[in-house]
């Protein structure tokens, strides 16, 4: 049965019951390989002539509950889970991209991901182009015949800027690309960045979607609707020498011969860069975001409210320099961020206490109920340094353009009382502007 509403998919989607045992709570299939029924089953499903389980580096029933439950409350129509966010954005990459093409990329990124773009792509011949994706004609711009993807986080972390996704899809799409956007630090119902036209979701399950700090996992979701047999991909719509020539695109492109209709991307990569690099999910792991899943969108609206406050309380706060939220009507991207993230543009606030660099450093060093780390989005309120941590490996230049200053502090809101969250900044505010 399809469900609409969101809570309800959170909690039912992609599973019933366990036909095997009866089990309500989806169970933990703690096993490496599936039985074939004889000889024939096998070579069918290792020639993908028949669909099913063979392998957990490929699949397993506790992630396939994962995978579908994340593709139905993002409207998608498939998912493929990997063993972490920066796993699931380098297959994306690795899937679309080939030596001597390239990446057009926001400048606001995560740190991790623009070394992986801008470092370890580079090293197998993918360019990334870094730009402000504010400005539409240097997107424009930056794509040549060689580009394969555009690519932003929807709230730019840390920045905290809300990217136009309506705007750089109508660029993607004018030049027959997808447009990648992960969407981390605004899950459902945070923000549908499928409604604004990103065609594919990266997600780290680490953070708001798993919610508790306990697991990491990643994701890449499908919109179901991009057409990959332009000529630009022949990874999709092209023989797979390593299935003797078999057409991913013809047996799951978005038409009406496919068998399974818009997994196509999905499907290449579990069976293609999965398959060989091996970055699967545990079922622990899955099971563990599971549980998250299920109060996701209550965790949500919580989180985002709490941000909201926190975010007015500090801008109106004598001790802070600046507050980046964007929904603040003084911020620059209010005006998207009312259009767009309908709780509250999630739960990430950047902020500085006066004093630059050495009160930030104070302020970080003296949280008591707040952990100082580097990770986002658990049920605890969080803190990091980013200059010194998430970002450390970034040029001065690149710092610059992701907008990470020097007194940059990211406080990620959990679901604590707002007045305690208050109560520790407050006490570690009077140190740092001691
Ligand atoms: N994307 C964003 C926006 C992140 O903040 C992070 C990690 O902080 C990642 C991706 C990578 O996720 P993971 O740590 O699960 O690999």
């Amino acid at each position: 049965m399809e469900y609409k509403g969101l809570a309800t998919q959170a909690v039912q989607s992609g599973y019933a019951i366990d036909p095997a045992t009866m089990s309500k709570a989806v169970p933990i299939y703690q096993t490496t390989a599936y039985g074939f029924k004889d000889c024939e089953h096998g070579a069918k499903l290792f020639e993908l002539k028949e669909l099913g389980n063979i392998y957990t580096r490929l699949m397993n029933p506790t992630t396939d509950v994962l995978e579908k439950r994340l593709a139905a409350m993002h409207g998608g129509t498939s998912a493929v889970c990997t063993a972490s966010g920066m796993a699931a954005i380098f297959y994306v990459a690795a899937t679309l991209a080939s030596a001597g093409q390239n990446i057009v990329a926001s400048n606001y990124l995560y740190g991790g991901t623009v070394t992986l773009f801008t470092k370890t792509l580079n090293r197998f011949g993918v360019e990334t182009r870094l730009v402000d994706t504010r400005d539409s004609a240097a997107v424009e711009a930056a794509i040549d015949a060689n580009t394969r993807f555009i690519y932003c986080e929807t709230l730019g972390n840390p920045k905290c800027n809300v990217e136009d996704i309506e705007s750089l899809a109508g660029i993607a799409h004018k030049h027959d690309l997808p447009l990648v956007v992960d969407n981390t630090v605004s899950p459902p119902p945070v923000s549908d960045v499928f409604a604004q036209g990103a065609d594919i979701v990266v997600n780290s399950l680490t953070k708001m979607v798993g919610g508790h700090g306990t697991s990491l996992g990643g994701i890449v979701i499908e919109r179901g609707d991009f057409a990959w047999d332009n000529g630009k991909f022949p990874e999709i719509d092209g023989p797979d020498e390593s299935y003797h020539g078999y057409n991913f695109w013809e047996v799951f492109g978005n038409h009406a011969q496919a068998v399974l209709p818009g997994f196509a991307l999905t499907f290449k990569i579990r069976c293609g860069i999965l398959r060989d690099t091996g970055a699967c999910i545990s079922p622990f792991n899955a099971q563990q975001i599971l549980l998250g899943v299920e109060t996701l969108p209550l965790r949500a609206q919580r989180h985002c409210e709490s941000a909201r406050k926190i975010a007015e309380w500090l801008a109106a706060h004598p001790a802070v320099a600046w507050v980046e939220y964007p929904g603040l009507t003084t911020h620059q991207d209010y005006e998207l961020a009312v259009k767009h993230f309908p709780l509250g543009p999630g739960a990430l606030v950047g902020f500085a206490p006066k004093g630059g660099y050495e009160a930030s450093k104070r302020l970080c060093d003296n949280v008591k109920m707040i952990t100082h780390l580097s990770n986002l989005l658990d049920s605890k309120t969080l803190v990091t340094h980013n200059a010194s941590t998430t970002h450390q490996q970034l040029s001065e230049e690149e710092l610059r353009a992701a907008g990470v200053t020097p007194d940059f502090i990211r406080l990620s809101i959990g679901l604590e009382d707002v007045e305690d969250i208050k109560t520790d900044l407050e006490q570690a505010l009077k140190i740092a502007s001691a």
